[in-house]
């Protein structure tokens, strides 16, 4: 199939732009109108390339979309009310996101006996938007056996009131005692689930995502879902990180394949190195305002000899860093690889002068992602005092320093509408230092030609020649920030 795009323009300049696909890639000689099999008339739209989402959670926001959603209830009567809604409809366990105690008058969690007034008997879990804490209801604390004389698990608290009972708050590593009794989705759901979420990537101009975590639930299981919604026409490109875990570990599938095709590739192995700032697990050098320095996941050694493992195994590691003292001991592993350039650093959020140095010496590449500070901002003054928190995500510094930075999301934690990241990225939310505010040019490379570079995509990004012809139309410039795409084509194909 030749297709040729005619009147369009170039979002960069706004001069006017042609695009000649052939097999789906950006041809290297221009088509004429007669060679072409079909002339697609733009109309003066302006043409860019599609978005890479390089750090999300597929599946998990996939699966999210279908439950019951709580992040518009600003009171505990407005949770309960939707909660009593979805358990009249349905059987079985019953699992809510995005819901978040802070918004109510007194801040106080929701409890087990106010969930089982309004749930019917079903097992509920109502999960917070921070993804540090559940709170579930009687009926699913039964179900996995967690009462009076259960002991709190390591790194875990369970709530409790009067003689131990649990209250229903379960916070950090205490929430796995329960979610790891809910049975898991059927492979039909999780093939579903996928589609769903692609879609609506789709339609926000994105024709990448990379999942950060995969495995989570069981490897081959999780593969076998990815493949199959690759083959049945998924909306978007799919790659995957493995959880170190998932090969190496003691529950480690060696066992599985997954076939590389380019609709969907493994990109390597993902290592948690520290928790979250909301939490006050980032592992960081100065103490949290609330007291407390965090806590890396893995001892310095542990850390590096995991690292070295997956990169003689011929792995690209990529590591969840947040704290700058996490980050020191990531970098320190990295460049014990002797290859520090192959690997990944996730989120960096807090950074001195020196690593933004350290990471430009040994050419590591970095991911942001800019929509927490839009999202998470109150928890950051809190937890780290107005001067610290308002040096968070120094895209600035990075990229002043030449270091390929890609804009992600990190769906399902946040919404993961791009230009909400870019808008963060170019005008920084109220309270955030605006020196490290980059240019509305550099957000959108941030999320097309360098998120697709920090992926090691070889064939997408920047629309040059023998690229797949990924792209985006806009009706009026996007760079004014407040465009949607009117439609965006994944090998030279509308949806
Ligand atoms: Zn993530």
């Amino acid at each position: 199939m030749k297709r040729l795009f005619r009147n369009a323009r170039w979002w960069r300049d706004g001069e006017p732009f042609t695009l000649s696909v052939v097999g789906g890639r950006v041809s290297r000689w221009p088509l004429s109108e007669a060679q072409a099999d079909e002339v697609v008339d733009c109309h003066g739209s302006w043409l860019m390339p599609a978005f890479v989402d390089c750090h999300c959670h597929i599946l998990p926001a996939g699966l999210d979309m279908k439950r019951p959603d709580l992040s518009n209830c600003n009171t505990r009567e407005e949770v309960l009310r939707v909660v009593q809604d979805a358990a009249a409809e349905g059987e079985g366990w019953l699992l809510a996101v995005q819901y978040d105690q802070t918004r109510f008058n007194d801040g106080l969690h929701l409890t087990a006996h106010e969930l089982d007034a309004v749930t019917a008997g079903r097992p509920t879990i109502l999960r917070h938007s921070s993804g540090h804490a559940a709170v579930a209801n009687s009926a699913a604390l039964r179900e996995a056996g967690v009462g009076a004389n259960t002991p709190d698990p390591p790194g875990g608290t369970i709530v409790r009131g009067e003689r131990g009972v649990p209250l229903g708050a379960l916070l950090e590593g205490a929430m796995e005692l329960v979610y790891r009794v809910v049975p898991p989705p059927t492979r039909q759901e999780s093939v579903d689930a996928i589609h769903a979420v692609a879609k609506s990537m789709r339609s926000m101009g994105i024709t990448c995502a990379t999942d950060m975590a995969t495995g989570s639930r069981g490897l081959s299981e999780e593969f076998e879902a990815y493949r199959r919604a690759s083959e049945s026409g998924c909306a978007v490109r799919l790659r995957t990180f493995i959880l170190w875990g998932r090969i190496f570990g003691k529950r480690g599938e060696p066992d599985f394949h997954l076939e590389q095709t380019p609709m969907l590739r493994n990109l390597g192995v993902k290592l948690f190195a520290d928790g979250a700032i909301g939490a006050g697990t980032a592992a960081m050098t100065e103490e949290y305002a609330t007291g407390g320095v965090g806590m890396l996941i893995y001892e310095p050694d542990d850390l590096r000899e995991r690292v070295r493992v997956a990169h003689e195994a011929g792995h690209v590691v990529a590591i969840h860093s947040i704290g700058d003292r996490c980050t020191d001991v990531v970098l320190d592993a990295i460049e014990e690889t002797g290859d520090a350039a192959r690997h990944r650093v996730e989120h960096v959020m807090l950074l001195r002068d020196d690593q933004v140095e350290r990471i430009r010496r040994l050419g590591a590449r970095v991911t942001l992602q800019p929509e927490f500070l839009l999202t998470f901002g109150h928890a950051y003054f809190r937890q780290l005092g107005e001067q610290r928190a308002s040096m968070l995500k120094r895209a600035r510094s990075l990229a002043d320093a030449g270091i390929t930075i890609g804009l992600s999301s990190d769906r399902p934690i946040v919404p993961g509408d791009p230009w909400d990241g870019i808008r963060s990225a170019v005008s920084r939310p109220p309270g955030f230092h605006p020196s490290e505010a980059i240019t509305v040019e550099e957000a959108i490379d941030g999320y097309t030609v360098c998120a697709a570079g920090v992926n090691d995509e070889t064939e997408l990004g920047s629309l040059s020649a023998g690229e797949w012809a990924d792209f985006q139309l806009y009706e009026r410039d996007p760079k004014g920030l407040d465009a949607q795409p009117v439609v965006t084509f994944l090998a030279g194909e509308a949806p």
